[in-house]
């Protein structure tokens, strides 16, 4: 089976709940935590041309970068382990201990921890040398998958949603919504749209943190203006791993109601920041969201007492 013709296509999946039933506004979620049990959400659309690329080249393996955490090097070690490519991790900071790193030496990745200087380094010009010398011939994979051809694979999802619409009984959507890491994601949506439909990129790192100009510089390369069919929303309620009460109760009460489960700090900030637009009025009464369940719940399990301590606090 060619891989790049494995994964099941994403259902589109209409969920209700209180706050949206009170501003008359109807979501359905792209549910790419679906697709498989462990190559999950939107890693894998990222993946999918990195996968091609080294079996086009005969490479060995892939070596990548991420956190403690990472929902990336998850989906890449068990995507190494199904396909049979071999694997290598570098880690920012010093060796831990958490469920991602259990799964990470699991499915067989050979991990290297960089300290946070030494992971500071990685955009300077000789990072990668010592790595392809120790690893001839394996196919680097950016941080976060980055990359046009990932931007371009995920351009696809917007026809899947487009397929999805008439099960839900639904002609047409008013607005997509979406989180942003690397900003891969949201640039393949925009070229996917096209400007069809507006589209809001929920930025789940504080707006100077370069993603802004990371969708640009992939719009570019695909010769698209920047700024155009998005607009981005910042999410990240301070920064990227930070957690608060108010997002711990919205997450526990979205997940009782709706029985989909969300992690806090991509899908949970999305849904929370749509909420927000849903309280102000902004989406008018009798809307269709869409938004992307971007998957990253094995991410979850090591802020889940974390999630539940923060909510009973008031
Ligand atoms: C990585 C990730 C994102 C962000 O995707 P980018 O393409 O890096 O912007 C969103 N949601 C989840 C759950 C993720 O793991």
């Amino acid at each position: 089976m060619a891989h790049r013709d494995w994964p099941p296509r994403p259902s589109l999946q209409a969920v209700r709940c209180s706050w949206l039933a009170r501003a008359g506004v109807e979501l359905a979620l792209l549910r790419l935590d679906r697709i498989d049990p462990l190559i999950s959400g939107n890693k894998w659309y990222k993946l999918a041309p990195h996968l091609a690329e080294a079996r086009r080249l005969g490479a060995p393996g892939l070596i990548s970068l991420g956190g403690a955490h990472s929902n990336h090097l998850h989906a890449l070690a068990a995507a190494g382990a199904r396909f049979g490519f071999a694997t290598v991790g570098l880690l920012r900071g010093h060796a831990q201990d958490t469920p991602t790193v259990r799964d990470l030496q699991g499915f067989g990745m050979q991990l290297h921890w960089l300290g946070y200087g030494g992971y500071r380094e990685r955009h300077s010009p000789g990072f990668w040398e010592p790595w392809r010398e120790r690893y001839p011939a394996f196919l680097a994979v950016a941080e976060g998958g980055l990359s046009l051809a990932a931007a371009q694979s995920c351009a696809g999802l917007v026809e899947m949603i487009a397929d999805g619409l008439a099960a839900l009984g639904w002609d047409d959507y008013h607005e997509l919504w979406a989180a942003a890491g690397s900003g891969t994601t949201l640039a393949g949506l925009v070229l996917g749209e096209a400007g069809r439909h507006p589209l809001v990129g929920c930025l789940a790192l504080p707006a100077d943190h370069g993603v802004p100009e990371a969708v640009a510089r992939l719009l570019g390369e695909a010769g698209r203006a920047a700024g155009q069919g998005y607009r981005l929303v910042d999410a990240s309620r301070g920064g990227f791993a930070r957690l608060d009460g108010e997002l711990a109760r919205f997450i526990l009460a979205f997940e009782a109601e709706t029985g989909v489960p969300l992690e806090p700090l991509y899908t949970g900030k999305l849904l929370l920041a749509l909420q927000e637009a849903v309280a102000q009025g902004a989406i008018a009464r009798g809307s269709r969201v869409v938004a992307v369940h971007s998957g990253g719940l094995q991410g979850r399990r090591a802020l889940d007492a974390r999630l539940h301590e923060l909510a009973a606090q008031s």
